[in-house]
């Protein structure tokens, strides 16, 4: 089934100038980027987005983390398109990611994990909604 998730490219990956390179193991796996933008979150944007995790301790790093530089915010659209973004990334903590995940091959720890992707069909469509209008989703 097609279907839509929602993708970002974190500061870690931005600032070490792997966008590039996250993209292709993107489009490698068959997902299709029909949304893209780089932007810079404000605190109020990464608050709202990761509200799920506000009582865990690592929510206010979690939160200075996402906003300490740009990101690149995407919506992938693929067969089975939220769980084989999942499968691509790897593990949350890159030292638990299988080989030729993107977290495996790219991040730096736990904390700074290279990308975001949405766990379920509802949350996709709430993390999407948050950044992009349908006008800007092309597919
Ligand atoms: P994401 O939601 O970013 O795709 P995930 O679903 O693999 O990651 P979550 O449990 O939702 O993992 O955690 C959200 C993010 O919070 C993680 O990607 C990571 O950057 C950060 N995080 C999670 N656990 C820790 C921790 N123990 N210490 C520091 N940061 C953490
Ligand atoms: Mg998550």
């Amino acid at each position: 089934m097609t279907e839509r998730t929602f993708s970002i490219l974190k500061p870690d990956a931005t600032e070490r100038n792997l966008t590039g390179a996250i993209n292709a193991v993107i489009e490698k796996a068959g997902l299709r980027i029909v949304a893209q933008k780089r932007i810079k979150m404000s605190r109020a944007d990464a608050e709202q987005f990761y509200g799920v995790h506000k009582e865990r301790p690592f929510f206010g790093e979690l939160v200075e983390t996402m906003t300490s530089a740009p990101v690149v915010v995407q919506v992938l659209e693929g067969d089975g398109a939220i769980a084989k973004y999942r499968e691509i990334m790897g593990a949350t903590n890159p030292a638990q990611a299988a080989d030729g995940t993107i977290r495996k091959l790219y991040a730096k720890s736990i904390g700074e994990n290279s990308v975001h992707g949405s766990d379920a069909p509802e949350t996709a469509k709430a993390e999407i909604a948050q950044f992009f209008p349908d006008a800007e989703i092309v597919g």
